[in-house]
Formats: structure tokens, sequence, C-alpha cells
């Protein structure tokens, strides 16, 4: 299974409320789960997005 099927499984299973939801701009939050390893990531297909945590990374502003 590709990484990109493996995240779609995770966002699919994921609630909003279980989410890790570090932000990477005011339209895309991160929608693994909370304590996942490696890099965030949202969206799907072509717009699949991955970012690695910023230590400075302003909390998310969304909850
Ligand atoms: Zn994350």
């Amino acid at each position: 299974m590709s990484s990109d099927n493996r995240l779609d499984l995770e966002f699919a299973y994921t609630p909003y409320a279980d989410s890790c939801r570090d932000l990477y701009s005011p339209h895309y939050y991160c929608r693994r789960p909370r304590g996942h390893d490696g890099v965030h990531a949202a969206g799907f297909g072509t717009n699949r997005l991955r970012w690695e945590h910023l230590p400075d990374h302003a909390p998310h502003m969304l909850s």
C-alpha cells in the first residue's frame, strides 16, 4: 500500500476531534491522528500536502 493510500485511510478513520490539526495554512490542517509519527499531512489526491512540524509554528486556530 502506498503512503498516499495509507494517509487516505488515516483521514477516513480519524474524526476531527481526534486529529492532529497542526495548521499548514488557514485552509489546510493536519488530518492525521493526534500523536502520529512523521510528517503532517492534509488533502486528497493531487491536493495532498505534507509538511514537517515547525517548532515555532503558531498553535492551530480551528478549535
Ligand atoms: Zn500532524
